[in-house]
């Protein structure tokens, strides 16, 4: 029976096999398996092109170059940010021994509400860290006005925004850093990955000292840096994902229009606006589920599509300032942040992947059909 068949909220893209063996002989040629090694270089190559962004230094995970790239830019005392993300936005200014400063986010994006920034910038205020959340492209110029306004660096946690762009420009582009993950649950992945993308080399030259120890040559040390190495096996892996993404992003879009199509006639359930002159990469598919309007709520829907095999994911529930570590923070009240926790309590994503079926898409939107 078909109903059988786990469906999951997203499916690791994985280059052929053969392929993936022929180019592991060339390394096993080589004996170099680490320490920026021809396939490394020739990732980084690719990638900033693929990415059309100027300079990009690959990481081991998604996780270090957040925290590199706060050491890279010097920062300290406060950063606004923001609660509905991932866990690790906010992990990596605790590893920089900075204070996170929570604002609220726009119901239209899921991203950080420009507008509440300029209340919480203090003295100690040095930068900002919003997230491209699902991909949906932050609002970088009214936050380029206010942090050029207060001398504030922007670091842009673009874990989701793998090849978006907005008006032939990639959003990756936008501040003075952004940090990309190519873990195996995104877009784009390389097993585990990631980069940061900066705009000249005198910063990808640093950065790369910083995701080696602080190594600047055989003998010099310049900064006490972390070890993020990308190795030659994942390089490889990722060379060869990077000429698949262009048709997996094309199948998520399939899947991302037939939801739209049948959701946005769907009392109760909400969907996110596109807007023009934006390339998506259909990275996730959130709705909000109203439960009086839809007949019940969102935690009901995702423990009846779970029954039957289905297994959506509550991103991003708990927020990051339900967690211990943050939760006593100011900033982390529930008044100062109404949007995040309403849309914590109503977002499902569905399952979007590239490999999903017509029936698999079908068997989702049965538990919308009019009851
Ligand atoms: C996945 C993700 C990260 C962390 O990436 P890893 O590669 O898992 O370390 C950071 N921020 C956001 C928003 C993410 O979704």
């Amino acid at each position: 029976m078909q109903e059988e068949t786990r469906l999951t909220v997203t499916s690791p893209l994985m280059p052929d096999l053969d392929e993936f063996h022929e180019m592991l002989q060339e390394i096993w040629k080589s004996r170099w398996i680490t320490n920026n090694g021809t396939f490394h270089r020739q990732l980084e190559k690719e990638l900033a092109s693929y990415l059309k962004v100027p300079y990009l230094s690959l990481f081991t995970n998604g996780t270090l170059p957040l925290i590199t790239a706060f050491q890279a830019l010097r920062i300290t005392g406060e950063v606004i940010t923001t609660p509905y993300s991932f866990v690790a936005t906010t992990h990596s200014l605790w590893w920089n021994g900075i204070k996170p400063v929570f604002v609220d986010i726009e119901e239209s994006s899921c991203n950080m509400d420009p507008s509440m920034i300029e209340a919480a910038i203090t003295p100690k205020t040095t930068a900002i860290l919003p997230v491209h959340c699902y991909g949906f492209p932050c609002d970088v110029d009214a936050i380029k006005s206010i942090a050029d306004k207060y001398g504030l660096k922007v670091i842009y946690d673009g874990a989701h925004a793998f090849g978006v762009e907005k008006n032939g420009d990639s959003v990756l582009n936008a501040g003075d850093l952004s940090t990309l993950s190519f873990h195996a649950t995104k877009v784009y992945n390389t097993i585990e990955g990631g980069a940061i993308v900066m705009h000249d080399k005198e910063t990808k030259k640093r950065i790369d000292y910083l995701k080696n120890f602080g190594f600047a040559g055989e003998t010099e040390v310049v900064a006490p840096g972390i070890n993020s190495k990308m190795d030659e096996i994942r390089s490889v892996y990722g060379i060869l994902n990077l000429r698949l993404v262009d048709s997996a992003i094309a199948s998520r879009r399939r899947v991302a229009e037939r939801y739209r199509a049948v959701l946005k006639n769907v009392e109760g359930i909400s969907l996110f606006e596109k807007f023009p002159g934006i390339k998506y990469n259909y990275s996730y598919f959130p709705i909000m589920v109203d439960s009086e309007k839809f007949g019940k709520t969102r935690d009901r829907l995702y423990e009846e599509m779970k029954e039957k095999n289905i297994y959506g994911r509550r991103y991003f529930y708990p927020l990051i300032t339900h967690f211990s570590t943050y939760r006593s923070l100011e900033s982390a009240k529930i008044d100062n942040l109404p949007n995040a926790n309403r849309l914590a309590n109503s977002v499902l994503c569905l399952p979007l992947h590239h490999s999903l079926s017509d029936n698999d898409v079908e068997r989702v939107l049965s538990f919308f059909e009019k009851r």
